[in-house]
């Protein structure tokens, strides 16, 4: 059911004004430290976030796309990190939600769309990233379970997660499981083996999990006995939600970056005025802002597509493309208008540097997304 303007122009403007008093002015001291922000997360809990694209029928905001990226990416803007969180578990969710059986919807749903349980959404393997189809986790009939067997790579909230949408190989072809574990490192037959450090995007956890003899019931394939061998296509169907994320994701850092350059530009005096004085400050603050800008439009156009349930790979490729790679120019833009003071840790823009690259890699990388696009193109669609 979509929501009216009016609701969704409210709730992203708590969001908005809770990211500016409580987030933005906290977020680099979490960061630095690697430190999980558990009182931000609970808070976005309590706003219902967690629940953002979850049908209101199971618990959750039933929010469009579009609005679900309006509210990332104020959340970006605010620290990044935050987005993730949310990003993966309802990547999950969206899975369960368009190719889970009634009963699985019924039963996994309301415990995701209040945080209960968390999420996490498990592809990618230390050999598989962007050639995802040659993923090796395996899943073996015994009787009446699945036991899975093999190591995933790069899970965001792995250690957290009470659910993993997971994807591993069956004899009839990659399959998606809906996991249950106990959050920590082990749950039976799975082990956080490994927490990866790193370079940004910091604060919440990116782990190797591995599963050894795990068993699952029938039960836990998605979309029922039907749902074999289906797994990755329906993936790459909820990826383009999880683009149109990293997309927003991208917006977000990027607007954070201008928004500080900005504003050190109209503070910091060289040659008796204020550097944004200078034409050659103006001229990159007003790339800086057109590139931003353009991110945005591709980001809601590529939302409003899903929204309307046409075909938005492309779309979604577009934006994802333009807005990651925005964010990883504008951030060393706004670094250098710091000058030496962007180098440093006194100043969020060096966040914004080490974060914004993520979105360049994460949900595809740039010349995965080109590769979407390309192909797309070549079959006759046009933006
Ligand atoms: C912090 C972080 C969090 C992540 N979270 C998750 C998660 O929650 N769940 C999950 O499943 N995955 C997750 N990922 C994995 C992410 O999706 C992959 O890292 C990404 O898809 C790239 O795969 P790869 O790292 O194996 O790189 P590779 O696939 O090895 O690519 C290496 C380079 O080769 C390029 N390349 C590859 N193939 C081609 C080609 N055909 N033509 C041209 N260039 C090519 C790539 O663009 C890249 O530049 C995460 C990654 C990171 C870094």
């Amino acid at each position: 059911m979509a929501i009216d303007q009016e609701t969704a122009d409210q709730i992203v403007d708590t969001v908005a004004r809770w990211v500016d008093a409580e987030v933005a002015p906290n977020a680099s001291a979490f960061e630095l430290e690697d430190a999980y922000p558990d009182d931000m997360v609970a808070q976005m809990a309590e706003f219902g976030l967690f629940g953002a694209t979850i049908p209101e029928q199971y618990g959750g905001l039933g929010l469009d796309v579009s609005t679900y990226a309006r509210i990332i990416e104020e959340l970006s803007r605010g620290f990044m990190s935050l987005a993730g969180v949310v990003n993966s578990h309802l990547i999950a969710a969206n899975l369960i939600t368009r190719f889970g059986t009634e009963e699985q919807r019924v039963q996994w749903l309301p415990q995701l769309a209040t945080a209960e349980r968390r999420g996490c959404f498990s592809l990618s393997e230390p050999d598989s990233g962007s050639d995802a189809a040659a993923l090796r986790c395996k899943a073996q009939r015994d009787g009446d379970e699945w036991v899975i067997n093999g190591t995933k790579m790069w899970v965001t909230n792995g250690e957290r997660a009470g659910l993993v949408a997971l994807l591993a190989r069956a004899e009839e072809g990659i399959t998606c499981f809906i996991v249950d574990k106990v959050p920590g490192k082990t749950s039976g037959g799975i082990t956080v083996s490994k927490n990866i450090r790193k370079l940004g995007y910091r604060s919440l956890e990116t782990v190797e999990m591995t599963y050894v003899d795990h068993r699952l019931p029938a039960d836990r394939v998605l979309g029922g006995p039907e749902g074999v061998g289906k797994g990755f296509q329906w993936c790459l169907q909820a990826l383009e939600l999880g683009r149109v994320n990293v997309a927003a994701r991208g917006v977000g850092v990027a607007r954070a970056a201008l928004d500080a350059a900005l504003d050190y530009a109209a503070k910091r005096e060289t040659f008796g005025k204020p550097i944004g004085q200078h034409q050659g400050i103006q001229f990159k603050l007003a790339e800086m802002a057109t590139k931003v800008e353009a991110a945005r439009l591709l980001t809601r156009e590529a939302a409003a597509k899903v929204d309307r349930g046409e075909r938005a790979d492309m779309a979604a490729g577009m934006a994802k493309l333009f807005a990651s790679e925005t964010a990883a120019e504008v951030a060393l833009d706004a670094m250098r208008i710091h000058g030496g003071n962007g180098f440093t840790t006194e100043y969020p823009v060096e966040r914004y540097y080490r974060d914004a690259p993520l979105m360049i890699i994460g949900e595809g990388t740039s010349e995965i997304q080109k590769m979407v696009i390309g192909r797309a193109l070549m079959r006759g669609d046009r933006p």
